[in-house]
């Protein structure tokens, strides 16, 4: 990929010292970049990451972030996305005031999600791809209905699949789960959606209570919900992509990694991890859970996907099974990352056990993490050590600086032929109704990240007064036409 930018020479002089570039110039040069002038000045800084956003999108940021970073403006909108997701009055329906919807959707729904239909969300998968992302990860925001799948559990129907007589055994007869079908439907309609390289992700309890019930008190889930599975794994399977098995809460977590395993045994036999499963650096817990699940895999010779994130369920799970503080957190996420990266036990009584074949994501917002793997990454390519494959994922709408500044790096590791970071964009799709709870969520999660939503709404200022004095975006040529 050709650059569009002019090299900075900083960064030629800093590669000699490898790692160094990533914290050194990129994470700082959108702080210190000022509109060049002078010759000198062009080629020893960096664009900041943002140049890489089309217009549209960085207009549409820069509202959302405004809003996100003033609490007397994102009270309001967040108690208006509270009543709008529950309307008690057709005029607050998305789906039955057209002038709501359209302002909806060309702000909130546009910057988080990625389409209504399959149409839309191709569209916007090939806008991603455009920007120079390697891929998507996708998955289908709307959540099952508790009152009706509860319904749904006294009904029995004849299994499909006996009659096709599948490789995983089904009885007869067996209760059947409106639920778990139509959550089946929801994911294979998702997963039709992505290809060759993409992630496909799955919340296991969005199949309704049957399933939530089954995780939660130990009890193999219905044959139904590993029909349902099986079918999501080998359509992916075709397509080439993976699955990301989403981390819960800790009472329903142990049976989330029974089932990543049933579905690694049967998919990760080979070189490739088709299924991860995540684990959550903010648990205590979580280092020794992953200890035995590496050696269990080394035992079965099985490929172990590992989606590490710091964990999303902060406010609802007993604090005591929490790190203390965001700094253990911190550490946790830093050092199963390197451990993983160096291939390695950090219990002193495992060093010398092998290591199993493994996958990694890192599914974080958190620059000082990314740039923490990338550097291990470095080191080990310049000594000419085997790399762990290692992806790196941020929600679509969020920590753009972090993506992009991926994205420039990818391009610089490119024309230097050292090791490439590849960045993914974690899109949720579905009806602006069925979205809402997703956005409500995610501005919620702004408002949590303070310093984080502050740090990328100026930086997406900057980026507006640049472009408004004549700054030059650096928009890859396929995406220029994007919105
Ligand atoms: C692509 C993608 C997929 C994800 N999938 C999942 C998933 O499957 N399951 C899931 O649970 N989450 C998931 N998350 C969310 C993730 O767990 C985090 O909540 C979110 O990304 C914010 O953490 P961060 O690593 O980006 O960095 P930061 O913003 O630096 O970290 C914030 C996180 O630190 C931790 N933390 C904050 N305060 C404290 C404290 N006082 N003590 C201890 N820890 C603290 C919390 O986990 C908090 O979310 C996903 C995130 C992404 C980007």
């Amino acid at each position: 990929m050709a650059s569009t930018y002019p090299r900075p020479v900083a960064s030629v002089a800093l590669n000699r010292l490898g790692s160094s570039f990533f914290a050194s110039v990129t994470w700082k040069s959108h702080t210190q970049y000022r509109n060049v002038t002078t010759k000198a000045q062009v080629v020893t800084q960096a664009p900041p990451p943002h140049s890489l956003i089309p217009n549209t999108m960085l207009w549409r940021s820069l509202l959302i972030t405004t809003v996100s970073a003033h609490r007397l403006l994102l009270s309001p909108a967040l108690s208006l996305l509270g009543v709008l997701s529950k309307p008690r009055h057709s005029m607050f329906d998305v789906e039955k005031n057209p002038l709501l919807r359209s302002i909806l959707k060309w702000t909130l729904y546009n910057h988080f999600c990625a389409g209504e239909n399959a149409r839309e969300v191709r569209a916007t998968i090939d806008r991603i791809k455009s920007m120079g992302f390697k891929g998507v990860i996708l998955t289908y925001a709307a959540e099952v209905v508790v009152e009706k799948a509860a319904e749904s559990n006294t009904k029995t129907k004849m299994m499909q699949s006996v009659r096709e007589g599948r490789s995983m055994a089904v009885p007869e007869e067996v209760p059947y789960d409106s639920a778990i079908e139509m959550w089946r439907s929801g994911v294979l309609e998702t997963v039709k959606m992505i290809g060759s390289g993409d992630y496909l992700a799955l919340k296991l309890t969005g199949a309704g209570p049957g399933v939530a019930r089954a995780l939660e008190t130990g009890q193999p889930v219905p044959p139904q919900m590993i029909e349902a599975l099986d079918d999501v794994c080998q359509e992916a399977v075709e397509r080439d992509a993976s699955i990301l098995i989403d981390a819960e809460q800790h009472f329903v977590q142990k049976g989330i990694d029974r089932i990543a395993f049933i579905l690694m045994r049967k998919y990760n036999r080979g070189e490739k991890a088709v299924v991860y499963n995540t684990y959550q650096a903010y648990l205590k817990m979580t280092p020794q859970v992953l200890l035995e699940h590496l050696l269990q895999a080394q035992d079965e010779n099985i490929t172990i996907g590992v989606k590490l994130v710091r964990g999303a369920y902060i406010n609802s799970e007993p604090r005591s099974l929490i790190n203390d503080t965001k700094e253990d957190t911190d550490n946790a996420y830093d050092m199963i990352a390197r451990d993983i990266l160096c291939r390695r036990f950090s219990s002193p009584g495992f060093i010398h056990r092998p290591f199993p074949r493994i996958q990694l994501f890192l599914a974080t917002h958190n620059r000082a993490s990314v740039v923490k793997a990338y550097e291990v990454q470095q080191r080990q390519s310049a000594e000419g050590q085997d790399l762990v494959l290692v992806h790196y994922g941020q929600l679509l709408g969020m920590a753009d600086e972090v993506s992009c500044t991926l994205l420039q790096l990818k391009e610089k590791a490119s024309d230097e032929g050292s090791v490439v970071p590849e960045a993914y964009k974690c899109l949720s799709w579905g009806t602006l109704s069925e979205c809402l709870s997703y956005l409500l969520r995610r501005a919620v999660e702004n408002r949590d990240a303070v310093q984080r939503t502050r740090e990328e709404y100026f930086a997406l200022r900057r980026e507006a007064f640049r472009r408004l004095a004549g700054g030059k975006s650096h928009i890859r040529q396929s995406s220029t036409s994007a919105s």
